[in-house]
């Protein structure tokens, strides 16, 4: 098989593996026990708190261990809640984890507003700024979209933020974007920043969220209290030591580049067979339309010759429409077509140019067909 559906998981590196393993079969003991090979065990927990931190190059902020980003962003979302007239402002490119939360709030009783998208997949700037004002508690915008590949400009959200609403909280979900790019939470002054360890080379079922100050937080599970009230429940303690273990193995700038160039041969495969792909700064991710042909018919047919690609977010992939490519602006042709092909480091060069005939002869074969 040659898997291009990294965006929907990548595949565990087997060190991590083992790290688990060590943690599940022999450091087995609850870190909020109180003997030392427990307290050992926080310790270590600990250490992986500080590589999140390091890779999210943040020079303040805390990191709360959770279960994985769809909680991530529910315990940024409500626990930013506050009653009174506040305002939560979210993209409309939103992944479920997010925009499900948002109508939820809205539900709820709350004030929502919703930023629109470019034709090129990064939220209208334009519309945030009018729609901030010194009621907004949260403006929520991911890091890069998991449908589309699109970087938002951050820096731009914050200056937006600092001009009209400085005490509003910043949430970034960056599970398509953290290890892939190189960036400084800093940079954009988030005050809470997601993420998946699954995304990166670690197992499914664990993630974190980056808190800049705590205090602007309010826990959304109740329980014994650990990650310092924030997320009651015993931590998953194999999955976030494989979690350092993938932090701290993952090569940004070496992978970027490794993938930057692989993505440049598969799209020479694309432009060739006259196919539309969206044009981004992320090689990760390519968002390509495959006119007059059904994208989900096009996945099967390549599913049958050893090529995977994903329809939408794996999440969604059930639900008819786009909600994220049609507020992009692309017709209903365009959305029917359209197929996501996720790169990651560890294919090789004959595997993408592989990939690259086999999609694009499928597509002619199936176009002949509808003819
Ligand atoms: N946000 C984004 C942008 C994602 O791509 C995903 C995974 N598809 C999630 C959130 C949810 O992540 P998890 O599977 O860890 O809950």
């Amino acid at each position: 098989m040659i898997y291009l559906d990294n965006a929907a998981t990548t595949k565990m590196y087997e060190g991590g593996v083992d790290i688990y393993k060590k943690y599940a079969c022999q450091s087995f003991y609850n870190p909020s026990a109180g003997y030392r090979e427990a307290t050992n065990i926080a310790h270590d927990l600990d250490n992986v708190r500080n590589k999140m931190l390091a890779k999210l190059k943040a020079t303040k902020g805390k990191i709360i261990f959770t279960g994985g980003a769809t909680e991530s962003n529910n315990l940024a979302i409500f626990g930013s809640r506050r009653n009174g007239k506040w305002e939560y402002i979210f993209s409309v490119g939103e992944h479920p984890s997010v925009y499900n939360g948002a109508l939820e709030l809205e539900r709820q009783g709350f004030t929502v507003h919703f930023v629109g998208l470019q034709k090129n997949g990064q939220i209208d700037y334009n519309q945030l700024e009018g729609l901030v004002n010194e009621r907004t508690r949260l403006i929520s915008v991911m890091h890069v979209s998991n449908e589309t590949g699109a970087i938002n400009d951050l820096k731009k959200i914050d200056q937006i933020r600092q001009k009209h609403c400085p005490k509003a909280l910043f949430h970034v979900d960056g599970v398509q974007a953290f290890c892939k790019l190189t960036f400084s939470v800093d940079d954009f002054n988030a005050d809470l920043y997601t993420f998946s360890a699954h995304k990166f080379h670690g197992p499914k079922g664990v993630g974190g969220l980056y808190v800049r100050n705590i205090s602007s937080l309010k826990n959304i599970v109740f329980g014994g209290g650990q990650e310092e009230g924030y997320r009651s429940g015993t931590e998953n303690v194999g999955g976030i030591m494989a979690m350092g273990f993938a932090v701290e193995h993952y090569n940004t700038q070496e992978n970027f580049e490794k993938v930057a160039s692989l993505q440049k041969i598969f799209l020479k495969y694309l432009d060739e067979a006259g196919v539309d792909y969206l044009k981004t700064d992320n090689p990760y991710i390519v968002s390509a339309s495959f006119k007059g042909v059904n994208g989900e018919t096009l996945m099967r047919v390549l599913q049958d010759k050893g090529v995977l690609v994903g329809i939408g977010s794996a999440c969604s992939a059930k639900k008819a429409g786009n909600r994220i490519l049609e507020n992009m602006g692309l017709s209903k042709d365009e959305v029917k077509s359209h197929i996501r092909i996720s790169f990651s480091e560890e294919l090789s060069l004959n595997e993408v140019e592989m990939a690259g005939q086999i999609i694009t002869q499928a597509y002619k074969e199936i176009l002949e067909k509808v003819k």
